[in-house]
């Protein structure tokens, strides 16, 4: 695609607000009968359907298992009850941990805290924890930076801010810059992340003055996106990416282990392959967090490690993201390694 096509793309913000939030059109565009969906659609009242066009496009008409749309399409199993699944899996509302010091401002690992800078997304992923989170007006405002810039002088060991959310990249440009040139005054900080699916969901959303402002602060820029599947990976977002990495920014990729959509070795080789080839390396693998209506989702931890295995066969070691779950408490991710050199083949 040229850059013409580029540049004639809708605005990113026209494409949050055109996404699909009704699942009969959806499926319909699809090629698929809404009618035999018609129990799944209900599930819509257990969390909104959102999903931005872009990603649509790549979805394969009438493929009713196509691993985008289950991704994103509500489900019945999401009113099933599973046991150990609950609204808030990582206590974050429970331990408070949200409002204690400064709003919006989590430091649960020692050298990094993470800034809640929007609660929304611009897609709804079906399995997300944050299915239940009471924060979806968040907005990040200049008093909470301040108190977060004063946190962050009295806790120099903190050397690397990430923006989250919800999507930290819901926020314009210029509120990003504004955030950003404000964190480079404290001098302690070596690094800028964002967490961000965004741009796999509309790949505009990378544009030049977000590239130009993440290049042109003093803290060294990482982007790390969230794709599941190869197919996630547009000629499109490939373009914007590699127009990223050649200004110098690191892109790294995190996924979500789920059942019936990437649980194979063979859907996660090709996935990394893909997002090599886009200059992005795999990071982390999560096993899902256990959030009340996506125990469908869930991979066992014994098939986890398989699969992970049959990676490290298939690839070179930087072409394999880390098998981590997110558990409430501890001061990192946890790996999920087999107890010692054991082989599961
Ligand atoms: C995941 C996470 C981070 C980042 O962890 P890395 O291992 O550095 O990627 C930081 N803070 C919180 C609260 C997190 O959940
Ligand atoms: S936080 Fe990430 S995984 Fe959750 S709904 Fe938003 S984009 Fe999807």
């Amino acid at each position: 695609m040229s850059q013409t096509q580029i540049a004639t793309r809708p605005d990113w913000r026209l494409e949050i607000q055109r996404a699909y939030t009704n699942p009969e059109l959806l499926l319909t565009n699809l090629g698929l009968e809404p009618a035999q969906f018609h129990a799944d659609c209900k599930a819509r009242a257990l969390f909104p359907m959102r999903v931005p066009r872009p990603f649509v496009e790549l979805m394969q008409q009438g493929n009713r298992d196509d691993p985008l749309l289950l991704q994103v399409l509500p489900r019945s199993q999401e009113f099933d009850q599973a046991e150990g699944y609950t609204d808030d899996p990582l206590g974050e509302v429970s331990d408070n941990v949200l409002t204690d010091e400064v709003d919006g401002l989590l430091h649960k690992y020692r050298s990094r805290v993470l800034l809640i800078l929007k609660g929304g997304c611009a897609v709804n992923c079906r399995y997300c924890f944050r299915r239940h989170f009471p924060y979806q007006d968040i907005r990040f405002n200049q008093r909470q930076l301040q108190q977060t810039l004063d946190y962050l002088s009295s806790h120099p060991e903190v050397n690397e801010v990430i923006l989250s959310g919800g999507d930290p990249l819901m926020a314009s440009d210029a509120q990003l810059k504004s955030i950003i040139e404000q964190l480079a005054s404290v001098a302690t900080l070596k690094r800028i992340r964002i967490h961000s699916r965004l741009p796999v969901v509309i790949p505009s959303r990378l544009t030049r003055q977000l590239k130009e402002l993440l290049v042109s602060t003093r803290l060294k820029p990482i982007l790390v996106i969230h794709a599941n599947h190869g197919n996630e990976l547009s000629d499109t977002l490939e373009q914007h990416l590699d127009d990223y990495n050649q200004a110098g920014i690191l892109l790294l990729n995190q996924s979500v282990l789920l059942a019936g959509i990437n649980d194979s070795s063979s859907a996660l080789s090709s996935l990394s392959e893909r997002l090599f080839a886009a200059n992005v390396l795999p990071y982390y693998l999560h096993q899902l967090d256990k959030v009340t209506g996506a125990a469908h989702f869930e991979v066992s931890d014994y098939r986890a490690q398989q699969i992970w295995q049959e990676m490290n066969q298939a690839l070179p070691g930087f072409l394999v993201p880390k098998l981590v779950r997110e558990v409430a408490g501890e001061h990192s991710k946890t790996p999920i390694m087999p107890p010692g050199p054991v082989s599961i083949t």
